[in-house]
């Protein structure tokens, strides 16, 4: 944190998502937390009766929690749906729960959050299987409420931030994916967060709601502001202003017109042709996450969705998606991209990204664990299932493709066709129509696969290399984690080797590849991507009218020989260069929008 001559505070982090924002702090001081299952470990009898006190405070807290948010939605809701906090409000009520968690802290010695969550696993269970569909409903309450306990137990709080009754910048510690997605888009102007880098899914996810935001802030913000202060987030840059003075505060609002009429420009030429000097055409399609990112995606003219992030169908909620609804979600989409390709991913749970509403299980290392497709294949077979009918029952609609996330070997594609074929015959017999041909594709994500490419090739219609993952994995840095991000870098030439392979082993099956990475996106390294032959760039949709005119300024036999010179480079900085020489020679003005935070 650096100090000015006013009462200015600035602090510095990475500039996750563009934009500027000028407003009031809301400050979230605990860490968000889920219903998952805690580490089994033993207390010792010394340690009985602290922790059946923690349990009971954990009890009142979340009983205090569920009156406040009933006030505080009654004016918002129907007065049946504010009810369900009286259903809530009876199982923390409820006795027999309170003694059979003390009974296993006394006589197992678990800790409180481990009894807690056994037992209610075991009611969610029982629950579960009953014929009746209304109790079975209930299934989604007892969860809601654990999942307060467990919060509490662990005494944080769940950041409630999808009713806001300001316009308002959060400030915390970290939001998770599941938070951000269900940020009110119209009251957050902006967020800043300690913790996170540029490709964690909070950040993506930002980028892709258009609200600005900064990550890996350093010092002391969440100590150090307070509700209700003037804020001014520079999403471009990553720097944050508390307390701004009156001239900094003019200075941010000229910067702000600027940027907005710059974007404005970009939006004029979002119908330009995304074609080099020397007549080849690159796709540019977008990446979203929900429907609300289809307009924007259209204002800066996509040409198809390159990657549909399903998994944001399944989080902030406490029941499953049905078949029929993802049916009419895919079927929406399909028809606002009229006969454009949307690529949709299946499932990819895990990692940064939970569902509460999945029961998974706490692992030591959930990047390497089971995330995506080894989830799907293992322990959430029914829901992957489900996913997959409706894909194949929405493919009829249009030019759906089905791929597949975080691949590592030919198995796992063999066990999903399988699967896809099963399920042809099911939908068959039970005559509802669906897509016989549907394109299955995978992405390219971990370093298994873009060693197996020419394998994968054969077996698949087309490659998506996820660059995010695909970096996190070779160079060995968790995508979270602030302390290693420094390494991140995509001009890496492990990186840039395995991307090539990938490209020829696709053009010698004749199969399409694309990118989806966040390097897609990313001006300063467009010139090395289509240097090395891709066929599509897929990404965040604000992203798409800068990478437009930089294609627009290129010259294809150029951007071949600084492909190939990259190549050759032993350091990411030197092959970075390269990249970036050929932008200055095409124009100063297309080398600002490399150094311009897009
Ligand atoms: C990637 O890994 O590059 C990717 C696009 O997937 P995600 O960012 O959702 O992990
Ligand atoms: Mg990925």
């Amino acid at each position: 944190m650096a100090k000015t001559e006013s009462k200015e505070k600035i602090y510095h982090g990475i500039g996750a998502s563009p934009g500027i924002a000028i407003g009031k702090v809301l400050l979230i001081k605990q860490h968000s937390t889920s219903y998952i299952k805690p580490p089994d470990v033993k207390i010792t009898p010394e340690e009985i009766e602290a922790e059946i006190n923690k349990f009971e405070s954990a009890l009142d807290k979340t009983r205090q929690d569920l009156e406040e948010l009933q006030k505080r939605v009654q004016n918002k809701l129907q007065a049946h749906e504010a009810s369900i906090f009286d259903a809530h409000l009876l199982i923390v009520d409820d006795q027999m729960l309170l003694h059979e968690v003390e009974d296993s802290i006394r006589n197992q010695l678990s800790p409180a959050e481990c009894a807690f969550f056994r037992i209610m696993e075991r009611y969610i269970t029982a629950i579960s299987v009953m014929q009746d569909d209304y109790i079975k409903e209930r299934v989604a309450d007892i969860k809601d409420v654990a999942s307060r306990v467990m919060a509490n137990l662990k005494e944080t709080s769940r950041p409630v931030l999808d009713y806001l009754d300001d316009m308002r910048i959060i400030i915390a510690h970290d939001l998770t994916p599941s938070d951000t997605v269900l940020l009110d888009r119209q009251k957050v102007q902006a967020f800043a967060i300690e913790s996170g880098s540029n490709t964690s899914h909070t950040a993506i996810l930002a980028r892709s709601m258009q609200i600005p935001a900064v990550v890996n802030i350093k010092g002391n913000i969440t100590d150090e502001v307070e509700n209700g202060e003037e804020i001014i987030v520079d999403g471009f840059i990553g720097t944050i202003i508390v307390c701004p003075g009156d001239k900094t505060r003019e200075a941010y609002k000229l910067k702000a017109r600027e940027e907005g009429r710059f974007y404005i420009d970009l939006i004029r030429e979002s119908r330009l042709r995304p074609e080099t000097l020397d007549g080849f055409t690159i796709q540019l399609a977008s990446n979203i996450e929900t429907l609300d990112d289809i307009q924007t995606a259209k204002k800066y003219g996509t040409s198809g969705v390159g990657l549909f992030r399903t998994e944001y169908m399944y989080m902030g909620r406490q029941d499953l998606p049905t078949e029929e609804a993802q049916v009419a979600t895919f079927t929406t989409l399909i028809e606002e991209m009229k006969g454009e390709p949307v690529v949709v991913r299946t499932l990819d749970i895990g990692g940064d990204k939970y569902c509460e509403n999945l029961s998974l299980r706490q692992e030591a290392n959930p990047f390497l664990g089971l995330r995506a497709i080894r989830l799907c294949l293992q322990e959430c077979r029914d829901v992957f299932r489900t996913q997959l009918r409706a894909l194949l029952r929405a493919g009829i609609k249009g030019n759906l493709k089905i791929m597949l996330p975080m691949v590592s070997c030919v198995e796992e594609v063999v066990e999903v066709r399988k699967i896809i074929e099963e399920l042809k015959g099911e939908l068959f017999k039970e005559k509802l129509p669906f897509n016989r041909d549907i394109e299955v594709g995978v992405m390219i994500e971990t370093p298994g696969a873009a060693l197996l490419a020419d394998h994968l090739a054969k077996m698949v219609d087309f490659f998506s290399i996820g660059t995010n993952d695909l970096i996190q994995y070779t160079i060995a840095i968790d995508r979270d984690n602030e302390r290693v991000s420094y390494l991140y870098e995509p001009t890496h030439p492990a990186i840039l080797h395995l991307i090539k392979k990938v490209v020829d082993a696709a053009k010698q099956n004749r199969i399409w590849v694309s990118i989806c990475g966040q390097m897609a996106g990313s001006p300063q390294y467009v010139p090395l991507l289509l240097g090395m032959g891709v066929h599509e760039l897929s990404m965040v949709p604000m992203s798409l009218g800068a990478v437009r005119r930089i294609i627009r300024k290129l010259k294809m036999h150029e951007a071949e020989v600084a492909a190939e010179k990259a190549l050759q480079c032993s350091n990411a900085r030197d092959a970075l260069n390269i990249s970036l020489e050929l932008l200055n020679k095409i124009s100063p003005e297309v080398t600002d929008l490399a150094f311009r935070g897009l």
